[in-house]
């Protein structure tokens, strides 16, 4: 005997069915078949709506129903030849009546009891499995119906029947030992009491229907078809890459499914593992793919962890009190109290001070669990022994499975750090001593972004999805995605980042789009872009709450800058170009980095000193292997380098100045670059990276402007400029005259900074220095007569583009 069982989806339609047929066809030539079908896709929930409706006296039940009819109907229409639709027709009529009377009844009366919810679920297996079998009957294939409700025997537990095994397994066996023929067709889901009162076995029951008839006539193996090819590494719904696992383990099956995996209904393993009966899992729509095998013994197929499952919809109930501690009886009173309820403990935690019990439960009986408890419990709290049950909402389990983890170190490690690195906060850890399954309660909201990467750390070897933030497509930003663009398969090979652009916006406007946004088109799209807000597209970052989410900062802007903090709160690595943040206050700079630090994140701005240079990184480097930094010395203004290399006394300084503004050189207000402010920032960020608590104020600086030139607008200073033509010739002039050259210098010793213009002889490093090129000379312990010499050109947007890019990297590797 085989048993094979159709699903909601395989059933939906008369499309569908033909396909089982074509399934069926050549398994009935050698085979003694018993097929279990559930209700058409969607037709329980529609019961359930319209009998609710019914009790809360609303009249759209009744249109709720005639849909529910008209589509038995049709597929009667499509299934059946012409000739012989009468009967079946008739059939569904005589049970959509039943429906609306039962339903009248409800809507009369404004109440509805379970007992009553089983009896108007059951009518949708009801219909579609008398609808199959009279399909298959008509079309060649004779079959018997069985009515499930007699041989599948319960308590009276409605919605979440017990069943008898006992009695059942008799009336199966009893059955089918009588009955001839060698086709049967049987109703999932549904049963009865002893009284013979309609019981269901709980949503998503008609796995279990099959697996106890399965079980109890020693069936060959179980087939279960689905929508999916099978058992998978994770819920297909959640993450993308979710794989069919080909071979399964009873208990890992079993343990996937009590957290969720829906694919298979829980207690559906039990009876047929007892046996040791092969249940499959197969897609009616890809009958060809070999599915999943569940079954007794191990085959080697992958890593220690088999899948990932969660449930949502979760609440945690902890009790505690000193007055535990020691005294037996408190955990059991507990759990009485809480079966007494009939509410389903899925998780259990207990500290190891006995001071507190968790344990999570389905949201939806929390508040039953509260008052249950509190009750029971009534003598100790009023004693202050034991406090009231706390109760939290909104939460979920993740749970990572894997019959071999338990000989396997480190995988709770691995599970915990990647959801810590990616801000999931954990509020309760399960371990079963079998070690088969590791569970956590988090936040519902954290679900997505914890199952998958959780699945990228145990299943996707391929690649780390990165998902790329970016404010900002100037000549920088637009240098950077159209880097991206171009290195999105190097990167995917060499360094297995899969780098998305899933958010850009320019001070205009904003475009997301989770699966990455097409690089080639970005210009195009973001036109078409909603408004930019930039309250709105920090919150989108925030609230996507995507794993490894990287925000780059490519404005200039200080608004983008005072919102880092909250960023980095999410647990989002933060690269700038912007130099706003790591130069304003010493306390807010502090405050990120420690802020990256305690989330688990980056907060990296390579290119605030020297653009593509690696000057901080080359700091960092020195002091994180033990050498002190005791002087800095730099030309750190590209602009300032360029216009002093260009300016010949003959030309004007302000044409060389607008020279170097349209070459992209220049901040994007010219000034700042001028005045020495920049540098100023520049070497303060120095001074501070290699431990230095400087604000602006206390770097000296040395400006060479006339300070008439620094107000008004920015066509003002280029005409200012003009004016003072003599200015900067006299300056020029007399570093010439003597052999030397200009350079804008910013020096950092002894706790002290200072930045001006210099006149650099033939000997000096600095002379060298061309176009619009930087330089900084790191003297340290270790490097104490010749100075480690970072050198090359420090401005543009492609190399600092290229620093930004090395940054995300950064950001996501380590
Ligand atoms: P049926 O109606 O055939 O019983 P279900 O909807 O109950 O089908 O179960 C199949 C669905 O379970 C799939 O479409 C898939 O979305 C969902 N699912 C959740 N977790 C998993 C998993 N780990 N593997 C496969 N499917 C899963
Ligand atoms: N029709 C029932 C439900 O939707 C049982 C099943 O499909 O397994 O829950
Ligand atoms: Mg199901």
């Amino acid at each position: 005997m085989n048993v094979l069982k159709f699903g909601g989806s395989s059933v939906a339609n008369a499309e569908n069915i033909n396909k089982i047929a074509l399934i069926l066809q050549s398994k009935l030539e050698s085979k003694k078949l018993v097929v279990i079908v559930s209700a058409l896709g969607g037709i329980t929930d529609a019961l359930i709506n319209s009998v609710q409706l019914a009790s809360k006296g609303d009249e759209l039940y009744k249109t709720e129903l005639q849909k529910i009819e008209l589509r038995h109907l049709e597929m009667v229409k499509q299934l059946i030849p012409v000739a012989q639709q009468s009967r079946v027709l008739s059939m569904v009529k005589q049970h959509c009546n039943e429906i609306e009377d039962i339903c009248n009844g409800v809507f009369l009366l404004q109440e509805l009891t379970p007992r009553i919810k089983d009896r108007i679920m059951s009518y949708g297996e009801l219909l579609s499995s008398q609808i199959i079998s009279a399909r298959f009957n008509y079309g060649g294939f004779e079959n018997k119906w069985v009515d499930s409700r007699k041989i599948i025997i319960t308590n009276s537990h409605y919605e979440h029947a017990v069943v008898d095994f006992e009695l059942t397994n008799k009336k199966i066996t009893d059955y089918f030992s009588a009955a001839e023929g060698s086709f049967f067709i049987v109703p999932g889901f549904i049963a009865s009491d002893k009284n013979g009162i309609t019981t269901t076995l709980g949503r998503g029951g008609s796995d279990y229907t099959a697996s106890i008839i399965a079980a109890a006539l020693d069936a060959a193996s179980l087939e279960i078809w689905t929508d999916v090819s099978g058992m998978m590494t994770a819920d297909p719904r959640l993450v993308t890459n979710a794989k069919i696992i080909p071979h399964v383990l009873y208990r890992e099956a079993m343990e996937l499914s009590h957290f969720g995996a829906k694919v298979v209904y829980p207690p559906t393993i039990q009876p047929v593992m007892r046996k040791n009966i092969p249940v499959w899992i197969k897609s009616t729509f890809a009958p060809e793919h070999p599915g999943t095998l569940i079954e007794n013994t191990s085959v080697k197929n992958g890593g220690h962890v088999r899948g990932i499952s969660s449930i949502n919809k979760i609440a945690l109930l902890s009790l505690e009190g000193s007055g535990m501690a020691g005294i037996p009886g408190f955990s059991k009173r507990l759990f009485e109290t809480l079966a007494n309820e009939q509410i389903n403990v899925i998780l259990i935690t207990q500290s190891s001070s006995e001071h507190s019990i968790c344990v999570g439960i389905e949201e939806s009986a929390a508040d039953d669990a509260k008052r249950a408890v509190d009750e029971a419990f009534d003598f100790e709290i009023e004693r202050l022994k034991v406090e009231p049950l706390i109760v939290e909402k909104d939460l979920a389990i993740i749970a990572v499975v894997g019959d071999k983890m338990k000989s396997h170190p480190g995988i709770s490690g691995k599970m915990f750090s990647a959801l810590g690195k990616n801000g999931v906060n954990v509020r309760a850890i399960s371990q079963g001593s079998s070690e088969r399954n590791i569970s956590a309660v988090i936040s519902s909201s954290d679900v997505k972004k914890a199952v998958n990467v959780l699945h990228e750390e145990f299943f996707e070897t391929a690649y780390k999805q990165v998902n790329l933030f970016i404010a900002g497509v100037g000549n920088v930003g637009s240098r950077l995605l159209a880097q991206l663009q171009q290195q999105q398969h190097y990167l995917q090979k060499n360094l297995r980042l899969q780098v998305r652009v899933v958010g850009i916006a320019n001070s205009k406007k904003m475009i997301f789009n989770e699966k990455g946004i097409d690089l080639q088109n970005w210009k195009a799209l973001l036109k078409e872009g909603d408004k930019m807000s930039l309250p709105g597209f920090i919150h989108t970052i925030q609230s996507k709450n995507l794993r490894n989410s990287v925000f780059a900062d490519v404005t200039a802007n200080e608004k983008v800058a005072s919102h880092y903090a909250e960023i980095l709160q999410k647990s989002v690595s933060i690269v700038a170009c912007n130099k706003i943040a790591a130069s304003s206050s010493f306390q807010y700079y502090e405050k990120l980095k420690s802020l990256a630090r305690e989330f688990n994140v980056h907060f990296l701005f390579e290119t605030n000193v020297g653009a593509g240079l690696p000057v901080i990184g080359t700091l960092n480097d020195l002091l994180l292997s033990g050498d002190k930094i005791n002087r800095i010395e730099a030309v750190l203004s590209g602009t300032l380098n360029f216009v002093f290399n260009n300016y010949n006394g003959k030309n004007s300084f302000a044409a060389v100045v607008k020279q170097a503004q349209d070459e992209g050189y220049t901040e994007p207000d010219p000034r700042s670059d001028l005045s020495g402010v920049d540098v100023v920032r520049k070497i303060m960020i120095l001074a501070r990276e290699s431990g230095e608590k400087l604000e602006m104020e206390d770097v000296v600086n040395e400006a060479f402007m006339p300070a008439e030139c620094m107000k008004g607008s920015v066509s003002d200073f280029y005409t200012c400029m003009e004016k003072h033509e003599a200015h900067f010739r006299a300056i020029f002039e007399k570093a010439d005259s003597a052999g030397k050259k200009l350079k804008f210098v910013a020096t950092y010793e002894n706790g002290s900074a200072r930045v001006g213009l210099q006149e650099i002889d033939p000997n000096h490093d600095f002379y060298h220095l061309y176009g619009k090129d930087n330089v900084v000379l790191f003297y340290t312990n270790r490097y104490t007569g010749q100075p480690l010499v970072v050198k090359g050109a420090g401005a543009g947007a492609e190399v600092t583009a290229s620093g930004v890019f090395a940054d995300i990297i950064r950001a996501v590797r380590i």
